[in-house]
Order: structure tokens, then C-alpha cells, then sequence
């Protein structure tokens, strides 16, 4: 395990006592047992302090990193530690996938699902609307098993690491499927907002990025599955042409990390992220922040946006918009509603950019935007809790699988329960 105290953007160092990786779910279940406070910890990819304990940090990286598929029931129970990356390798050896991953194949299966991470498409629920099954190490040390059978699943699956130290998880597979990307430009940003749901429909899975500088003009990237017919809104007289290469999002870097475009097909693991899996992202030179809007809201929502364009320019790396279908997954903050995910990668500076991403949200309030909770905000926890109907229900569930607040933490005190 990687022994640094830092998350992966290196702006929050750990105030954990100790951080240990348990081999087997036995001396994890015993970590847990004998820990005051107790957290687990995935790949560190999220931006605030929402991972951390006072007390045990517990890796999930070293368990057995078992893939077991289950061909008749349409699943694979996949150790929690293991990357999506790993995870797509083995299943796409098999002849099967999972329907969508996030932009960046490294992130661990549990610690994305715990966050509601999410990729893109219409029709596509984020990440953990594919978890089928959880297996957990509760307060006590013993292991719970839920299965969607279970009315507590849909409240346990996006948890923020509330209700105890998930060791497996039993994910929905399809069959293989290949997909084809093409990153078209130039959008004009106001032809983009004017006509978001048609872009965000224009392809099983698209992103369309944009700077919000001076020259107006966004990106799309649109990733097809093969054998499935090509949208019309492509051939509109609006639609931007396929760029005459591959494209990073971020102009001027180079796009050789990036995944295959220009519409080659390949397997939906290598198509669907961003970014290619055998590329290690060291420490992140970035901050993001992602705030969540019911679709209906999204054009508005970019408008009010649009009129600080200038200062989120200047602290700004590059926004991505994507579309995450509705779920019924309590926590997850596109509950309830289909949603366009505004996205900001910022500079590294937390200084500069923390008065952005308060503007921003000022903003965005009118729309009850829910902010990614891997990522940075600074909403009021009053208002964070205010928009998520079924949190007293969550609130529930905690008080059955850690009454003592063994997983609390001063995140989730603030943001699952506050005063
Ligand atoms: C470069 C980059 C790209 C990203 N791309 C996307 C994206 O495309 N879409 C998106 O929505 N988000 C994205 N994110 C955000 C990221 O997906 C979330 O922050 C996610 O939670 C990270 O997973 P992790 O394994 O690193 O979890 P960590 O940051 O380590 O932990 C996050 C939470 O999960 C909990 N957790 C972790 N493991 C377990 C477990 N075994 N049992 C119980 N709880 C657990 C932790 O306690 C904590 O509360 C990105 C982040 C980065 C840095």
C-alpha cells in the first residue's frame, strides 16, 4: 500500500493515527473490533476530508483481490480495494462489462460507489446503480450482506463510509460491448446550453467541455456503442465536425493519455474513461469541484454561471458537463432526478480557488444544486443536508450499523447529521 499520509491531489493530509491494509477480511473484521474510530480508505481520489478518521484508517487495497462472476445471475462479486481498471481487464476477458465507468479507470470499486461517482449518459444511473450487493464490516466487526432484495441497500451503497468497511462488492454485468469515440469542436457555449439535452443525448455516454473563456467553444465527446444506430443530432447543421485529431480536454496538453478517439472501436474499458488505465496519474497538479442539478434546471443553471465567467476563467483548468440518470439510491445526489453534473477541474491553489467555488455555488443555489461528495464545496451544512429528502432515513440506518459513531468523522458529523 502506498504509505503517504496525503490524498491523491495532495491537498489533505490524513489525521488518521495509523493507516493499515489487513490482508484477509478476518484481520480487517479484527482491525475494525478492536478500533475506537475506524474508517476505510479506497484509492484517495477524493479532494476533502470526507475519508479520514481521528482514529484507524483501514486500506481495502491488499484484500484478496477476487473477481468472481456469477454468469446465471448477471453479476461479479469483486473485492472493494480493486480498481475499476483491474475490475474491466478481468471482466472483458470473460465477454462481459460493466455499462459505464468513470472519466479515470484508477479510482477503487467501493470508495466510488460510497461517493455516488458517476460517468456519463443519459440512460446511465452513476456507478453504484450497478452495485447488486454489498458485503460490510459493521461496528462490531461482524459482516452484513445485503442484497437488492433488501430495502437497506439502496441506503447503504452511496454511504461516505458511514455504516462500516465495505470488503466486496456484487456489481450488474452485460456482455462485452465496443464502443467508438469522437471529440467534436468547436461548439459555441451558447448553442451548447441552448440545446444541452440533445448534446447530452447525442451518444451513450458524452461529455462536453468547456473553459468559459473569451472564445466560447466547447468540446464534445461522444462515445457510441458499436451496432447501436448514430444519433441524429450529429447531422444538424449545429453539431460541430470530429476534430482532425485526437484532442486532451485541456487545450494545449497532449492528448497521448488520453483514450482512443477518432471513432476507432475498441473495448468499452478503454473507451468509456477519459483517460487510458495503464497511464499512473502521480499526485493530481489540480483541485475539482462538481455540483449536480436536475437536468430541467441545467441550461439556467449554466446561464447563472455564465455571468462570472471571468473569474472561474482565471482559476479554471477545464468544466465537463455530463448527464447521470435518476436512481433511488438514498444518498446519491442524482436521487430522485435526472441530472447534468457541472464540473470544474481547478488549478492547484485552494487559496485562489476556494472563493470561486463559493461564487459558484451562490450561483447554483437556486437550483438545490447537490455538490459531489468526493469533491471540494464549501455549501453550508444545513443546506447540503436539506437536499437529500432521504437522509433522516440514512440516519436510520446508521443508528442500527454504528450506534456508537465508530465510522463518524467530522465530515459526516457535519454534513449526515449536525446539530
Ligand atoms: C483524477 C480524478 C478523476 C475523477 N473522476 C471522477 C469521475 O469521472 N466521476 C466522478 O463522479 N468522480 C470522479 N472523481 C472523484 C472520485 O470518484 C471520488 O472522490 C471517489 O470517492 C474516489 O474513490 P476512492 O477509492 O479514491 O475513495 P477515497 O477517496 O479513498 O474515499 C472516498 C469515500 O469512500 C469511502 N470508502 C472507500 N473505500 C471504502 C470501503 N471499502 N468501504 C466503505 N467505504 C469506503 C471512504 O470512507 C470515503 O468516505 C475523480 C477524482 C479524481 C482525483
Amino acid at each position: 500500500m502506498d504509505g503517504s499520509r496525503v490524498n491523491w491531489a495532495g491537498n489533505v493530509r490524513f489525521g488518521a493515527r495509523e493507516i493499515v491494509a489487513p490482508t484477509s477480511v478476518a484481520e480487517l473484521q479484527a482491525v475494525v473490533a478492536r478500533a475506537d474510530r475506524v474508517r476505510a480508505l479506497g484509492t484517495r481520489h477524493s479532494f476533502n476530508e470526507i475519508a479520514d478518521s481521528p482514529g484507524v484508517l483501514v486500506s481495502t487495497a491488499a484484500l484478496p483481490p477476487a473477481v468472481d462472476v456469477d454468469r446465471a445471475g448477471g453479476t461479479a462479486r469483486v473485492a472493494a480495494g480493486l480498481r475499476y481498471a483491474e475490475v474491466a481487464v478481468r471482466l472483458d476477458a470473460q465477454g462481459l462489462a460493466l455499462p459505464n465507468l468513470g472519466s479515470l479507470p484508477h479510482l477503487s470499486v467501493a470508495g466510488a460507489c460510497a461517493t455516488g461517482t458517476h460517468g456519463s449518459g443519459t440512460r446511465n444511473g452513476c456507478l453504484a446503480t450497478s452495485v447488486a450487493g454489498l458485503e460490510l464490516v459493521t461496528a462490531g466487526g461482524d459482516i452484513v450482506v445485503l442484497h437488492r432484495e433488501d430495502e437497506d441497500l439502496a441506503g447503504a451503497v452511496v454511504a461516505l463510509g458511514a455504516l462500516g468497511v465495505v470488503v466486496a462488492v456484487t456489481l450488474d454485468v452485460v456482455p462485452a460491448f465496443d464502443v467508438g469515440q469522437v471529440v467534436h469542436e468547436w461548439l459555441d457555449h451558447d448553442v451548447l446550453v441552448a440545446h444541452l439535452d440533445e448534446v447530452m443525448g447525442s451518444g451513450y455516454s458524452v461529455s462536453a467541455f468547456t473553459d468559459w473563456g473569451p472564445a466560447r467553444r466547447a468540446q464534445v465527446w461522444v462515445k457510441q456503442r458499436v451496432g447501436e444506430p448514430a444519433s441524429a443530432v450529429l447531422d444538424t447543421p449545429w453539431f460541430p465536425p470530429p476534430a482532425d485529431g485526437p484532442r486532451h480536454p485541456v487545450a494545449g496538453m497532449s492528448p497521448v493519455n488520453c483514450s482512443e478517439q477518432l471513432g476507432l472501436p475498441g473495448s468499452w474499458h478503454e473507451r468509456l474513461p477519459h483517460f487510458r488505465s495503464g497511464f499512473t496519474p502521480s499526485t493530481g497538479q489540480e483541485l475539482q469541484s462538481e455540483y449536480l442539478v436536475a437536468r430541467a434546471d441545467a441550461p439556467a443553471a449554466l446561464r447563472a454561471l455564465d455571468g462570472v465567467r471571468d473569474r472561474i476563467t482565471a482559476v479554471l483548468q477545464i468544466s465537463e458537463l455530463r448527464a447521470v440518470a435518476a436512481d433511488d439510491l438514498w444518498l446519491s445526489p442524482a436521487q430522485g432526478r435526472d441530472t447534468v453534473a457541472i464540473h470544474f477541474t481547478w488549478i492547484a491553489d485552494a487559496g485562489a480557488v476556494l472563493p470561486l467555488v463559493a461564487l459558484v455555488e451562490q450561483r447554483l443555489a437556486p437550483f438545490a444544486a447537490r455538490p459531489h461528495w468526493g469533491k471540494i464545496f464549501t455549501i453550508d451544512p444545513q443546506v447540503v443536508r436539506s437536499r437529500y429528502e432521504l437522509l433522516p432515513r440514512f440516519r436510520g440506518l446508521v443508528q442500527r450499523y454504528d450506534p456508537g459513531g465508530r465510522f463518524a468523522n467530522d465530515y459526516t458529523d457535519r454534513y449526515l447529521v449536525g446539530s
